[in-house]
């Protein structure tokens, strides 16, 4: 039995703060209610002629340890957490108006943008939310990282990624669970962006990530987090889990089954699921749920 959901959007404009990572420039980001059948939409307000930029994973571009999008001439970086954010909370339609390429990096977590969201009303609006049910495993691996989507039993996303840095403070860690609003917001959201420490010195080296602090993110260093505290012991699989959540999410629909993971990142996130595209629109599976 299908158990359908209709699609929901904000009530009101608001609003986060805050400076990318990579390039260190202020930005602000505002979420406005959409119509249904809109999906997530970046608009450029600082551009002329305002592109906007469906959040598809057809528009996405490669660029390491972020997700890009660019359509038309315009583009937005870092978009992961945002989308992880809308999708963990179910908010289906939404315009987000942005002055600059780069999202705010914030606490490297989903936080600032849950709490913008949940200061305004969530509502259900009058068109049922597609969902594609995943028939078939489909697989992306690159070296000892892999990542498969496969068929499920119930009408959910049930999500299992396995982490392995080796010997140091983070080791393996691995997580499993089943994707509703409630599991992202306790879980999920507050897990933070992580570095060791040699890749942080690396990216300042070329000139990046100058106005990040530690306070700004997770940078590990022999012993743990420095000059910082975690969350939760595991907070790095859930960072990644997170970050899966926001690569699938350009799926502009829901999907039911399940997405295991071993040590993959953005870029196989996003292979997987462009495979799992193509495979349902070739055979008819991608419809309408009712
Ligand atoms: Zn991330």
């Amino acid at each position: 039995m299908h158990r359908t959901r209709n699609q929901r959007t904000i009530r009101e404009t608001v609003a986060v703060e805050g400076f990318g990572y990579w390039s260190g420039r202020d930005i602000r980001v505002e979420f406005r209610p959409a119509e249904a059948n809109t999906g997530i939409v970046f608009v450029r307000g600082d551009l002329p002629d305002r592109p906007r930029i469906p959040a598809r994973v057809a528009h996405r571009t490669d660029m390491p340890l972020r997700s890009n999008l660019q359509y038309g001439g315009a583009r937005v970086e870092m978009i992961e957490h945002i989308m992880a954010t809308f999708s963990g909370m179910q908010i289906d339609n939404c315009e987000v108006w942005v002055d600059e390429e780069e999202m705010p990096g914030c606490d490297g977590s989903c936080l600032a943008f849950v709490e913008a969201l949940q200061s305004t009303e969530i509502v259900s609006q009058d068109a049922p939310r597609r969902r594609l049910a995943i028939h078939e495993t489909v697989r992306a691996s690159r070296g000892d990282a892999w990542i498969e989507l496969r068929p499920g039993d119930g009408d959910g996303l049930v999500l299992d990624y396995r982490l392995d840095f080796g010997p140091g403070p983070i080791g393996r860690q691995q997580l499993s669970l089943t994707m509703t609003p409630e599991t992202f917001l306790r879980e999920l959201a507050p897990c933070r962006t992580f570095l060791m420490q040699a890749e942080a010195d690396q990216l300042r080296a070329h000139g990046l990530g100058r106005r990040v602090g530690f306070s700004d993110l997770l940078v590990f260093g022999h012993d743990g987090p420095i000059d910082n505290s975690l969350r939760f012991d595991d907070e790095c699989v859930r960072h990644k889990v997170l970050d899966l959540i926001g690569d699938l999410a350009l799926a502009d629909c829901d999907l039911a089954g399940s997405a295991v993971a071993a040590r993959s990142g953005h870029y196989l996130n996003a292979k997987v699921l462009q495979a799992l595209l193509t495979q349902s629109e070739s055979n008819g599976r991608f419809r309408r749920c009712a």
